[in-house]
């Protein structure tokens, strides 16, 4: 089957933070990898907003250096570099005063494009400001999109409030709230493979498979974001947002369509049918000290912190779909490997009619997100040779780097594929305000809970798999995680 590149109308994208992390290290690098792949229209201009006191030239310098570190190949393609750097523009703008946004208006109404966009890689505090500013300036115009980042509030109510604010400037379909795991080539996937094949529907559901694991691993630590982790911890920073959009992703009924509205409706709904966590129930953890490694605490430099670096919990949703079938969601910082897995598993076969060949475990469909995007069906035949019969489990793997061999190479990355989407207006991959708040609205009363017990984390050792009871949480349910491992 064949695929075409949707294009897009020229642009004019502003993007405050334009000198911070993140636009460093993804949005320029992403921005740049489109223009390679031949996505930015003649015309459009990129135009970094911040405070600092840049000309031109020097911020092209320091984006040209970024993407110098961030994307090795930058210098080779000289050409394409040029032509990128021709795109941009720099604007000094205070978001908490009047400097720049008179200079700003002027420079978008020289020589409008069709599509305005506004990405917000500034800390959640500017959210407002700059919101009411482009609305109030006329800036932004009714057709104007705004971007904005994690994190989308530190609960439900300044989730509430995030989205009262911005509702007033922006309509909900201005509005894009970025979460960059919805935009891995595997998680469209997902959805593909769901609804694509006729194959998996019949079987998606609590008669045939028996749980669902979710695993988001990392190697790292806090170090470098400390200050910013130890208010947050996984359960705000990984379980809010990307654990739980890969539950519903995986959980969610079939859409009439693959249409915003359509899909996130559907992921509301499992949202709204999750059922309360026992708090007491989750698994805390803590990396310590291994090593030359330092613990969690010496990272976050507080020597006293309860915040969990490490989640492992039990999800329950009650709908006819999946009541039965729990979901383990785990993740954490400092483990063996780093992997996101969604692992389906299915139940074992209702009799086996090999009764010398021992118990028949379950197949497993294994949706790997990184590294290595791909999709594994552990199956089970006969073991070769003679000797009777003997069972055994091999993969069936479909590496996305094996199965599409060139193709794999042009799969965008999350950041490119969602500022596409943003320019095209799709919001299929963004989170609707109503998501944010069903999520909050679901890990708030464990965080809550956490806060007035006295537990604290269990420490775990750096390189594992997390603290021992969350092995025993699948263990005490006659289940297993699977290995952390590349
Ligand atoms: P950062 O490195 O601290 O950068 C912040 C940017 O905001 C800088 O360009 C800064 O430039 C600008 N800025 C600060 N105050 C301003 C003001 N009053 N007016 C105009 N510009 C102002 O932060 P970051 O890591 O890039 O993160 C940006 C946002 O993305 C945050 O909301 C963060 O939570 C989110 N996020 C970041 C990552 C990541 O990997 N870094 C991942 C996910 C989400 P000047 O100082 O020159 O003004």
């Amino acid at each position: 089957m064949a695929s075409t590149i949707i294009p897009v109308d020229s642009f004019d994208l502003v993007i405050f933070g334009a000198t911070g992390d993140l636009a460093m290290r993804k949005i320029f690098a992403s921005l740049f990898r489109s223009l390679l792949a031949g996505q930015i229209p003649h015309n459009s201009r990129i135009i970094g907003a911040a405070r600092s006191e840049l000309s031109r030239e020097q911020f092209c310098n320091t984006v040209r250096e970024s993407l110098a570190t961030f994307d090795g190949k930058a210098e080779i393609r000289k050409g394409a570099l040029e032509s990128f750097l021709n795109c941009l523009d720099y604007i000094r703008i205070d978001a908490n005063g009047d400097d720049g946004w008179n200079d700003l208006s002027l420079m978008l109404a020289q020589n409008p494009n069709p599509v305005r966009a506004f990405y917000l890689s500034v800390g959640p505090s500017l959210f407002g400001g700059i919101s009411e500013r482009l609305a109030a300036s006329g800036i932004a115009l009714p057709k104007s999109r705004i971007v904005v980042e994690k994190p989308l509030g530190h609960d439900l109510a300044s989730a509430i409030e995030l989205n009262r604010k911005l509702s007033e400037s922006f309509a909900e379909d201005q509005i894009f709230r970025i979460d960059h795991y919805l935009g891995k080539e595997t998680v469209q996937n997902l959805m593909a493979l769901r609804f694509s094949n006729a194959l998996f529907e019949p079987v998606w559901n609590a008669q045939h498979i028996d749980h669902i694991q979710i695993t988001v691993a990392e190697t790292i630590g806090v170090d470098g974001r400390g200050g910013y982790y130890d208010k947050s911890g996984a359960m705000r920073d990984m379980v809010q947002n990307h654990l739980v959009q890969l539950l519903c992703l995986t959980a969610m009924e079939p859409p009439s369509r693959f249409e915003p509205n359509a899909v996130r409706d559907e992921k509301l709904k499992v949202l709204r049918a999750l059922d309360a966590v026992d708090p007491l129930k989750v698994v805390r953890g803590q990396y310590r000290a291994a090593g030359d490694q330092s613990s969690y605490r010496e990272e976050a430099g507080n020597t006293k912190s309860t915040t969990e670096s490490f989640v492992a919990l039990k999800a329950t949703i009650s709908n006819w779909r999946w009541s039965g079938t729990p979901f383990y969601l785990r993740t954490g910082k400092r483990l063996r490997a780093r992997m996101s897995e969604i692992e389906i598993g299915f139940k074992a076969p209702p009799h086996s009619i090999f009764p010398d060949a021992g118990p028949i475990s379950g197949n497993a469909l294994v949706i790997r997100l990184q590294p290595d995007e791909g999709i594994t069906l552990h199956m089970t035949i006969k073991e070769p040779g003679q000797g009777g019969i003997r069972l055994t489990t091999v993969p069936l793997d479909m590496s996305f780097a094996d199965a599409l061999g060139e193709r794999a190479h042009n799969i965008a990355d999350a950041y490119e594929r969602l500022i596409m989407d943003v320019i095209r207006g799709d919001q299929t991959l963004f989170m609707r305000g109503d998501e944010v708040e069903a999520a909050w609205a679901w890990v708030d009363p464990i965080i809550s809970t956490w806060q007035e017990s006295r537990e604290v984390p269990q420490p775990y050792d750096s390189g594992g798999s997390g603290p021992d009871m969350s092995l025993a949480l699948m263990h005490n349910d006659g289940r297993r995680w699977r290995e952390i491992e590349e």
